[in-house]
């Protein structure tokens, strides 16, 4: 059933202007909005739903100025606003009114604050009815992430929360699921006789951009590897789920989750790499030592770039290597998921390029899909050159955020992260992290705008 109200609990923050007001806007330009949906913010700062309105109307007007007049004012007028600590049952009372059932409480709050919010909700009854998003990140381990689903459990349903990740909304992500399983081309050769790697990699320009607070205390591997890049991973070597709804999907991923070895402490050394950027430039952005960036303590050692080569201990996949690697303040945004095919090229030919051949790519932003094929070239006729076949997807209907707000709304959760594949991902970069901790393998040093690390370890 469709929710009637949202209660947004942290409505001033940066996630709820940056993303949660943009993806309502989408939402309501694209008609999804339900008429009858009720919009509250709660937060601490002692505004009047006036200062909440204006407060909301710049943000949209930053981060989404393409908007429509008319689209902004209406989303606009459905806002209210309800000052308080979301610890304090009286404050939810207030911003969900006498019936619960129907709304959403979607939790853009810092994750101290999830769990008195949590026990405030079911203070106030929400538990029954309501359903409830939570941002990430989802615990900081495998312990913290356990605690937080036991509170969850006690109070709501698990079908009734949403862990949100962004990654699960975006159109590639989407497709690799229909690429695989509705083309019988690729499923014979989806396997570890015709497979010899999968790259999975989210290499960004962006560096730290004041993010210190958070950053510095999670690094690359919390960050982005042990949720996102697992997500893909899921997504890529899964089996097919009996149907696409939100428990058959969710058991296959968390089958497939079951299956990943991590490597032993002792292979952590050969099997991951963790990194921090020195200064540089990424065009004609200059950037200092992250160890120098504000609010950075460099004692911590926090890694902006991290690798990690994991395998999947199932029939389908023995023996695979899965590379999944990630880093900020790179020379290219480069996001893609590239599953290498082991065939060689044939020695009957002749060969001229050094691109890799029989390779399948899904890039993200732009959204692409690229094979790479050896062909028979202009010149010689038994010399091959290397080819590309390449699909550019059309743009999205509905951002990331704003089609997991939407099924989020109508409450199903197909595309939110069960509990125990949040406990599942922990439980794979557990070991790892522990043994970073303990200074293994060597936190390396890479210039801001390179490709990344190539031995040198920090100063
Ligand atoms: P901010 O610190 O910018 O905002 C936090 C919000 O929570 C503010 O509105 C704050 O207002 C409110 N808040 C904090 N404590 C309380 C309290 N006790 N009672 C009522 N309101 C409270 O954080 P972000 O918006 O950046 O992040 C929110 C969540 O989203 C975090 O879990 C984060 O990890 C996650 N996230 C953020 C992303 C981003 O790009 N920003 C991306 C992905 C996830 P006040 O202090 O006035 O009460």
């Amino acid at each position: 059933m469709t929710a009637r109200r949202l209660v947004i609990l942290g409505a001033t923050g940066d996630l709820t202007g940056r993303y949660l007001l943009v993806a309502l806007a989408e939402l309501a330009a694209a008609r999804f909005l339900p008429d009858d949906l009720a919009v509250v913010g709660v937060a601490r700062d002692p505004w009047g739903e006036a200062n909440f309105r204006r407060h909301a109307r710049e943000r949209l007007a930053r981060h989404a100025p393409g908007l429509p007049v008319a689209v902004g004012d209406g989303l606009v007028e459905r806002l209210s606003y309800v000052a308080g600590d979301v610890a304090d049952p009286a404050v939810l009372a207030a911003a969900f009114g006498p019936d619960t059932s129907r709304s959403l409480a979607y939790l853009a709050l810092p994750p101290n604050v999830f769990a008195p919010a949590i026990e405030a909700l079911a203070a106030i009854g929400a538990a029954t009815g309501a359903t409830i998003v939570i941002e990430k990140p989802f615990g900081t381990d495998l312990a913290s992430a356990k605690a937080l689903n036991e509170l969850l459990h006690r109070h709501f349903a698990e079908e009734a929360v949403f862990r949100m990740d962004h990654f699960l909304g975006k159109q590639t992500v989407q497709n690799i699921l229909g690429v695989r399983f509705a083309n019988p081309l690729f499923q014979p050769a989806w396997n570890r006789e015709e497979v010899a790697g999968v790259d999975i990699v989210w290499d960004e320009t962006v560096a730290l951009e004041g993010r210190a607070g958070y950053y510095d205390r999670t690094g690359a591997l919390r960050d982005v590897i042990q949720n996102h890049l697992l997500q893909l991973l899921c997504l890529v070597a899964m089996e097919k789920p009996d149907a696409l709804n939100a428990k058959d999907l969710r058991d296959s991923k968390v089958e497939l989750l079951r299956s990943v070895r991590g490597p032993t402490p002792a292979e952590v050394a050969s099997q991951s790499t963790r990194a921090r950027y020195t200064a540089g430039a990424i065009g004609d952005r200059r950037l200092p030592d992250y160890a120098e960036e504000q609010g950075v303590d460099p004692a911590l050692e926090t890694e902006t770039f991290a690798e990690v080569t994991l395998f999947v201990d199932n029939d389908r996949w023995q023996g695979v290597p899965f590379r999944l690697r990630t880093g900020k303040a790179l020379a290219t945004n480069r996001r893609e998921i590239a599953v290498r095919f082991r065939t060689p090229v044939d020695p009957l030919f002749g060969y001229e390029g050094h691109r890799p051949v029989n390779q399948l790519v899904f890039q993200m932003s732009p959204d692409r899909m690229v094979l790479d094929l050896a062909l028979n070239g202009a010149g010689d006729p038994f010399c091959l050159e290397p080819a590309e076949l390449e699909l550019t997807l059309a743009p999205q209907d509905l951002s990331a955020y704003a089609r997991l707000l939407v099924e989020a709304l109508q409450g199903d959760p197909a595309l939110a992260i069960r509990g125990d594949e949040a406990e599942e991902c922990w439980r794979i970069v557990e070991p790892i992290v522990a043994e970073w901790e303990k200074g293994t393998p060597p936190l390396l040093s890479y210039p801001a705008g390179s490709a990344g690390p190539t031995g040198r370890t920090v100063a």
